[in-house]
């Protein structure tokens, strides 16, 4: 085989291309953005031929100089639950992608808790019903307009998320797939039986024939032609289960956080589907010869997006690695706390009332004081997705694997591990969501041999070992549960 694997890194704002090679460096890479569409307040679209054309772009930059010959196969990532619809005669999409933050099926969602799905969902897909998810999208698309509804009765649509579209486009359209990560984002996916769900196809008005065919994460897709040349389409997964994979989470209690604009916290349950009491969601976290490993996944909404708010908003610096060198001048925020709940606080919480608070300010405290209560929240917001996460899973965590945007703060690397009490593990290569596509790419097509060879492949960049004692780690904990409480339920009010 080729020297070298091409991920495709399709996400929400841009599309990269990028080449790793036999170590899992970097070869070359591409980027390419494209626009968003609001429509109305709370709306979000893509254009399906513009994701499509970027992601070609950033594959021809990425191989510009290297050309298409050495590239052994490709491994697909993508933005999850974004659904696209097209017409599985002409090719063409049917309507515009609507975006995974796209709310305009709230209100379907609100009808199927009324009649009361809840349970039924969230022990069959794993998911809470939300708008997020793919299923009411399709729904929203099928009902608005009759037309594209009789295409479908007569099977002349296809639907898939941004993974399918693109194996479709990439495979001159012989292809209509997508991978059980992807699936199990649509809720529509049983995650027990592993195959779509008749009833809530059937709820939903969904005809069966508009869904992909749903395969393994690492395996055989189909032949893409890339500038001339046909390369096999190797592994397919979506951008946040990727990640896991790529920071090598391949035993049950091992977990990955990536700090960007939000955390997204993924934790390897193993062949155990662990069905949460505390509003966390159970997914599928790859599929290898037929044999799915469960993740249990929780997010923290406002965490880099507060470093951004301390930079645009409130101008108390001047760039996100400010906050960091201010924060390293205190050794702690002198009995301050910063609660980043901007848009309300999601698990163990769940309270979409709470509002941004700053509490414990005395004469005493400073910018740095102030600068280091917004990096500490990421880690403490974090502690309480992780706590349940160990609760609700009863597995044993012993460290956590970061990446993203605000992993390069080495005093919230640091306190993260302090406040946990375990050590947090940064590697080298940060590009977690693209490494992890070529390895499910790599392992399909031989490039390496199984899990052990890729943990070595793994370079770690630094360990934050925990250096707290446990009554300070405590102490510190419950002044932070304290400001969640001073936090919560603040807007209450508002739509009285
Ligand atoms: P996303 O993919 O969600 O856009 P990224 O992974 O690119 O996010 O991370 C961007 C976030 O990381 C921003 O919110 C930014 O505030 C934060 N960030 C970037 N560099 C630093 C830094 N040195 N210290 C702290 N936060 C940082």
């Amino acid at each position: 085989m080729g020297r070298f694997i091409l991920t495709l890194d399709q996400g929400t704002t841009s599309s990269r291309a990028i080449v790793f090679d036999r170590e899992g460096s970097i070869v070359s890479s591409g980027q390419v953005s494209f626009r968003q569409y609001y429509p109305k307040p709370g709306w979000v679209e893509h254009d399906p031929d513009q994701i499509w054309e970027s992601q070609i772009l950033a594959v021809e930059q990425a191989l510009e100089t290297i050309g298409p010959d050495d590239i052994g196969a490709v491994g697909i990532t993508n933005q999850r639950e974004t659904t696209v619809l097209w017409d599985r005669i002409t090719g063409k999409p049917l309507h515009p992608a609507i975006v995974w933050q796209c709310r305009r099926t709230a209100h379907i969602c609100d009808d199927l808790k009324s009649q009361g799905l809840e349970d039924y969902v969230r022990n069959t897909t794993g998911l809470l019903i939300d708008a997020y998810f793919s299923a009411t999208k399709i729904k929203w698309i099928l009902d608005s307009d009759p037309v594209i509804r009789d295409k479908a009765v007569r099977g002349e649509v296809c639907f898939g998320t941004v993974d399918s579209w693109l194996l479709y486009k990439l495979t001159g359209g012989r292809v209509h797939a997508t991978d059980v990560t992807n699936a199990s984002r649509t809720m529509l996916w049983d995650i027990n039986r592993m195959c779509w769900d008749e009833r809530l196809l059937r709820i939903l008005d969904i005809p069966r024939s508009v869904l992909p065919e749903v395969r393994d994460s690492s395996g055989f897709f189909g032949e893409a032609e890339i500038m001339g040349r046909k390369i096999p389409v190797t592994a397919v997964a979506g951008d946040q289960q990727a990640a896991l994979f790529g920071q090598t989470c391949y035993s049950p209690g091992d977990i990955k956080n990536t700090y960007g604009t939000g955390c997204f916290i993924l934790c390897n349950t193993g062949d155990r589907k662990v069905v949460s009491e505390s509003g966390l969601l159970t997914t599928v976290a790859y599929s290898i010869s037929g044999k799915p490993a469960y993740a249990l996944e929780g997010s923290v909404f406002n965490a880099g997006s507060a470093i951004q708010w301390l930079r645009d908003e409130m101008g108390m610096i001047s760039k996100a690695s400010e906050c960091d060198e201010l924060a390293e001048q205190v050794g702690d925020c002198n009995g301050m706390y910063f609660v980043p709940a901007f848009t309300g606080l999601g698990a163990p919480y769940w309270d979409m009332y709470a509002r941004g608070a700053a509490v414990g300010m005395t004469r005493g405290t400073t910018r740095a004081h102030f600068a280091r209560a917004v990096l500490e929240s990421l880690a403490y917001q974090s502690r309480d997705v992780i706590e349940v996460m160990r609760s609700d899973s009863g597995v044993d965590v012993t460290s956590i694997s970061a990446d993203g945007g605000a992993s390069a703060s080495n005093v919230l690397m640091q306190f993260q591990a302090d406040i946990l009490g375990i050590s947090v593990v940064r590697p080298v290569n940060r590009e977690s969501t693209a490494l992890g596509a070529a390895f499910l790419a790599g392992l399909s097509a031989g490039m390496w041999s199984g899990f052990d060879e890729l943990r070595s492949i793994r370079k770690t960049d630094r360990v934050f070992a925990p250096g707290m004692d446990d009554s300070r780690r405590d102490l510190m904990f419950r002044g932070w549960k304290k400001a969640v409480t001073c936090a919560g339920k603040w807007a209450e009010d508002e739509n009285r």
